[in-house]
Order: structure tokens, then C-alpha cells, then sequence
């Protein structure tokens, strides 16, 4: 799989054709999809397949593209099935699950990726339609979801005066006529484009709305603890096989007589690696099944879930860019070269680190929250 991830890092600079068609047959893009919309979900244990499949997929595509990729389409798309209408759920889900449509997330803005109850895009109802006007930033996947088909969920402001009980999350194809993007250069990911969209006076119809209109800050932060919790398995998926690769390097590599596997500097702090990935990698999975239990018996709470969730989002990307420095470290000067596969694996995790899904510091805030309630809320 190292051949694919250089070539998509380096060559193609998207996802290509021939790995889609194989997760299709494997049934991967519909694992949070039910079969009566082409997915092959198992009821009540979504979140948990989902997050060992995005595991897999990231433990052998290092660049981290095709596993990003992967986690939008199933953590999105299982946001469709859980809140989306019968027109909506009929139109977007068999496409996602056959791989066909890109379906990914568009709440950042300019203005402040953290700050989400600050948004500016508005859109107005105008008969059974909903117009759109204003821009979004760092958003995933606008080219895939502009050449392959599909859309984005997007946060709007739909009553102003509200504030977050004024916003809307709706469906909005990239195809739609008044939509248009541009796109960023980033340093790693190279197979998934980020961009930006401009909306003007782009119209959706009613039932792209998610759930109740001025209802969707909340059900796009339920979608979060949905996605975050692929993120952060991307993440574990990532670092277990760099540390899997920096493992078998130092027992292969012979300095001062011995293995440097034999040097305790070394196997120790593989082994505090180790254990610290299995016990996030034991939170995850406890995550994503109260989620499933969620969704199934309502037995775990938003609040209990947030708490989890965030907990797993904090620790995985950082815990990750360390496993895989340490990787590098062992590997001296190979590991800084592309001879390697972790440099690809250091920059992808990065995306992470600054923010995507949600910074370091808002899930600190989301954990002390759930915690302590109003009183640790630094902006109210
Ligand atoms: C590769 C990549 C892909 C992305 N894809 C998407 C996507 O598909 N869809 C989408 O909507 N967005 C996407 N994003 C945007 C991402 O969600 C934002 O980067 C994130 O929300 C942070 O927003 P920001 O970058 O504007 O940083 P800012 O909000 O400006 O924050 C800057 C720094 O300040 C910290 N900070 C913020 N508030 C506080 C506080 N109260 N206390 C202490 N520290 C604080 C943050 O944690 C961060 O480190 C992507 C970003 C990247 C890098």
C-alpha cells in the first residue's frame, strides 16, 4: 500500500478510481448507511464498524488522504440517515454508498473556525426553496464534491437575531448554479482538496434541511461527536503502523554491537507509546458505542457523548504526531526522507493537530463544559 500512498501524495493528488471501486465491493462507504439505501450498515453498530473500518484504511494509506476521504463520506452521510428527509436520504445515500458522490462537512468561515456561533452565511425561504449567500473556508473535498457529484452539509444562519437558535444545517450540492469555490495548497493530504465556497443567491430546495429549520447548530455539533470520533480513529490507525514500522527498524538496526531496540532510551518509550495508543484506541471504541446505544435506546446523553468524544479528538492527533516523530527519530535521517512513508503520515496527522473538526483547546473547553457546567464557559 506505501506505492499507492506516494503516488497519491505525490502523483494523482486525488483518491484514485480503482481503490474507490474496491471499497464499494467491500461494502466500506456504506457501513453507516442502511440497506434500503444501498449501504450495507449494521443496525445499532455503525459508529463501531465505522471506526474500525476508517482504522484500517489508516493504517495502510499513510498520506492520510484516503482515509479522510473515508471518514467525511461515513460520518456525514450516517448524519443524512439519522436526520434527513425521506427526498434527501433517497437522493444522497445510494450515491455516497456506491462511492460515487463525495458528501462532507461546510461551517468554517473566515471569521473564525471555533467561533461557529459567529457564522455570517445566511439563507433565506423563498416559497419551497432556501437562498444562500455568503462564503465558507477550509472546507474538504470541494473539488471531489464539485467533478464527482455530491455536496456539503452546511451551517447557515437562516434567523439572524437568534444567534445559534437561528441556524439551519442543510445539504447544499457543489453543483448548485451560484456556487463556486477556489482552493488551498496544503502540506500534506495531498489527495483530498480543501477550498473554499462562495454562495450567491444559491438555491436549495426545503429538503435539504437536516431536521428543524433553526435546529441545526445542534444537529450539526451531534454530527461532530459522529465525526470526530473517525477522526481521531484515522488518527490511532496512522500511528499504530508508524509505530509498527518504528519497531521493527530499531530491532533491525545495528549501532554499538546491539539492535537499538536493546537500548531502553528506545524500547521503553515505544512501550509507553504503546500503551498510551491502546488505552485512547479502548476510549474510542467505548465512544463510538454509546453513540451507537445513543441512536439505538437514547441510554447515553449528547452531554456524556461530547465528554467522550472530545476526550478521544484531544489526545488522538497529539498522541499520533508523537508515535510518529518518535518513528522518525529512530529511523535518523531516513526518517526525514521520502524514502519513508511517516514524513507523509506527519503531515496529513497535522491537519489535526490545527484544527480540523475542532481544535485542541475547544475540545478542552467541551470537556470542562461537560464538566463543570456554565462556570467553565469562557465565552458566556
Ligand atoms: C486540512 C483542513 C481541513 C479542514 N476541513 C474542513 C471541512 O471539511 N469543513 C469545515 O467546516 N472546516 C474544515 N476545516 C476547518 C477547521 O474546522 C478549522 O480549522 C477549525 O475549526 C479551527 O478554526 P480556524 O482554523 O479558523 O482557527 P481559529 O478558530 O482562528 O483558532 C485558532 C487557534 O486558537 C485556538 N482557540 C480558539 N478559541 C479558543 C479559546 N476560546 N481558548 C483557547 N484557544 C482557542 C484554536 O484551538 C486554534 O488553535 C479544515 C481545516 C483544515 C486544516
Amino acid at each position: 500500500m506505501f506505492p499507492r500512498a506516494r503516488e497519491i501524495d505525490e502523483k494523482t493528488r486525488s483518491i484514485p478510481e480503482d481503490i474507490i471501486k474496491e471499497m464499494v465491493e467491500l461494502g466500506i462507504f456504506g457501513v453507516t448507511i442502511p440497506e434500503e439505501y444501498g449501504g450495507s450498515a449494521s443496525p445499532g453498530e455503525e459508529m463501531v464498524y465505522a471506526m474500525l473500518a476508517v482504522h484500517e484504511i489508516a493504517r495502510g494509506e499513510l498520506s492520510m488522504s484516503l482515509p479522510v476521504y473515508t471518514l467525511l463520506n461515513l460520518g456525514w452521510s450516517y448524519l443524512v440517515v439519522r436526520h434527513g428527509s425521506e427526498e434527501l436520504k433517497k437522493e444522497l445515500l445510494p450515491n455516497g454508498a456506491a462511492g460515487k458522490w463525495f458528501i462532507g462537512i461546510s461551517t468554517t468561515e473566515a471569521g473564525g473556525g471555533s467561533d461557529l456561533a459567529n457564522i455570517k452565511t445566511t439563507a433565506k425561504k423563498s416559497g419551497n426553496e432556501y437562498v444562500i449567500n455568503g462564503e465558507k473556508t477550509y472546507i474538504s473535498g470541494v473539488i471531489e464534491a464539485t467533478k464527482r457529484g455530491g455536496g456539503h452539509l452546511t451551517l447557515l444562519r437562516t434567523a439572524p437575531e437568534l444567534g445559534t437558535k437561528g441556524m439551519t444545517f442543510a445539504y447544499v450540492p457543489a453543483r448548485t448554479p451560484g456556487v463556486s469555490y477556489t482552493t488551498f495548497h496544503d502540506m500534506g493530504r495531498m489527495g483530498l482538496s480543501t477550498g473554499g465556497f462562495t454562495f450567491k443567491d444559491a438555491r436549495i430546495p426545503a429538503e435539504y434541511v437536516l431536521g428543524e429549520e433553526n435546529r441545526g447548530f445542534y444537529i450539526n455539533m451531534e454530527g461532530f461527536n459522529v465525526a470526530r470520533t473517525l477522526v481521531a480513529s484515522a488518527c490511532l490507525g496512522g500511528a499504530e503502523k508508524c509505530l509498527e514500522l518504528g519497531a521493527d527498524y530499531v530491532q533491525r538496526r545495528v549501532l554499538f554491537g546491539r539492535p537499538l531496540a536493546k537500548f531502553e532510551g528506545i524500547s521503553f518509550e515505544i512501550a509507553e507509546d504503546l500503551t498510551e495508543l491502546e488505552m485512547v484506541k479502548n476510549l474510542l471504541l467505548k465512544g463510538a458505542w454509546m453513540i451507537d446505544q445513543h441512536y439505538k435506546d437514547g441510554s447515553f446523553a449528547n452531554k456524556e457523548i461530547n465528554r467522550t468524544i472530545a476526550m478521544c479528538k484531544l489526545r488522538a492527533p497529539l498522541l499520533a504526531v508523537d508515535i510518529v516523530k518518535h518513528a522518525m527519530m529512530y529511523h535518523g535521517a531516513l526518517g526525514y526522507s521520502k524514502e519513508s512513508p511517516l514524513e507523509m503520515c506527519m503531515r496529513g496527522l497535522m491537519s489535526y493537530v490545527v484544527g480540523a473538526e475542532g481544535g485542541a483547546n475547544i475540545m478542552k473547553i467541551i470537556i470542562a463544559r461537560e464538566l463543570m457546567g456554565e462556570a467553565a464557559i469562557p465565552y458566556r
